[in-house]
């Protein structure tokens, strides 16, 4: 936290979570409900000006003025699909837009939230993955994402008093959240904070390509609802479309889900899986995967649940969905294997907003290009025997 008694140490209250608002505060000779009075007028009521938070003495306001801001995010432009999804991009700066998208559902609203401009991890079947990294975002930055959706839309949709737009966020915009861990938590923590957006564990959701000791970490420090991002039944696949994996193999990582759900809100682990024509969608994958999770690859068995995800191609990717049929196909075998296993209806296709699309725009400080002009996939043929 930057020194209140600096004059150019302007703080952007919105990278404060409220414990660290409520230590900014003393510094200022406040007490902790003048922290909470505050927090509640930024994260509950969407106000950035001081000078309109009546409930607070006009000397706190004075100092406020002074030394703090509620910084948005510049909104660049908003995309609607036809399907309702909106999606808005973001100024961060330096050449740096992020994406967030906003999927409304019968019950329930989603914000996926981005944590990073561009992400470094390098997916193949991610637009996201294909620009490279730019750099982490700040708390600001990404709860700044929710401030704006959540009281931009509450005005747009005329929501009564006390209703909220959004009741679920997916941190599965651009990015790899958990190489974003320290602006992560206190992020997530304002999400949860009843004082805040008083959003359930459950309906949180953080997903990562695989960081194992970070996910560790994540079980002790706020644990949330996890996805993870799988996408193969085999290290010797996973290596080419997730290429984390060659540092954090198969065995360690599903070790690591088994130990996070003795934390986690929720009794199982989701597993995402994107289909790729030809490449990870056969019958025997499928049944690979029922054995890897089940326990009987040498890895500890994961309760869990799969979201089997079309893949949405762009040029640069050079794969292809599966066919619908091969889908559903796959989708059986795990089925009938016991594991609820749902196919994800593609949301803002037309806007370029579905999963695995979000590019925002970002100055690559990464040598992405380089690293994935590479062959194209090799699929190693099973083993005959194999399931
Ligand atoms: S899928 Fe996630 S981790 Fe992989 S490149 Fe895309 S944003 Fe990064």
């Amino acid at each position: 936290m930057q020194p209140v008694s600096e004059a150019a140490a302007v703080v952007n209250l919105l990278d404060l979570d409220l414990e660290s608002l409520t230590a900014w505060c003393a510094a200022l000779g406040e007490k902790r409900f003048r922290a909470v009075q505050l927090f509640r007028w930024i994260h509950q009521k969407g106000e950035g000006d001081f000078g309109r938070m009546s409930n607070l003495a006009k000397s706190l306001r004075d100092k406020l003025a002074a030394a703090a801001v509620v910084r948005p995010l510049t909104l660049l432009s908003e995309q609607a699909s036809a399907d309702g999804t909106i999606k808005w991009l973001f100024d961060v700066g330096a050449g740096d837009a992020v994406e967030a998208v906003f999927i409304p559902e019968s019950d329930r609203g989603t914000l996926c939230v981005s944590s990073q401009a561009g992400c470094a991890v390098g997916c193949r079947f991610c637009a996201t993955g294909h620009q490279g990294f730019s750099r982490n975002l700040s708390t600001a930055e990404i709860v700044g994402q929710l401030w704006f959706a959540e009281h931009h839309l509450r005005q747009r949709l005329k929501l009564a008093a006390g209703e909220r737009a959004i009741s679920n966020v997916v941190m599965m915009g651009m990015g790899e959240p958990l190489q974003n861990y320290h602006a992560l938590v206190p992020a997530l923590r304002m999400m949860l904070d009843d004082h805040g957006y008083g959003l359930s564990r459950r309906r949180v959701t953080v997903s990562t390509s695989g960081m194992v000791r970070m996910i560790e970490r994540l079980s002790l420090d706020c644990p949330v609802a996890l996805a993870v991002s799988l996408h193969a039944p085999t290290d010797a696949l996973r290596d080419q479309l997730v290429p984390l994996n060659r540092k954090h193999p198969l065995d360690q990582l599903l070790l690591a889900c088994s130990h996070y759900l003795e934390s986690a809100p929720r009794d199982f682990i989701t597993f995402e899986y994107c289909m790729l024509d030809g490449v990870n969608d056969s019958d025997a994958q499928a049944r690979e995967l029922v054995a890897l999770v089940s326990g009987q690859r040498g890895a500890p068995r994961v309760p869990c649940k799969f979201n089997l995800i079309p893949f949405n191609p762009f040029p640069a990717s050079g794969l292809s969905c599966s066919p619908r049929e091969r889908v559903l196909a796959f989708a059986k075998i795990l089925q009938d294997a016991g594991i609820v296993t749902t196919v994800r209806k593609t949301r803002g296709e037309d806007i370029a907003a579905a999963c695995g699309q979000l590019a925002g725009e970002v100055q690559d400080r990464t040598r992405v290009q380089t690293r994935l002009t590479r062959p194209v996939i090799r699929i190693e043929a099973l083993p005959s025997g194999a399931p």
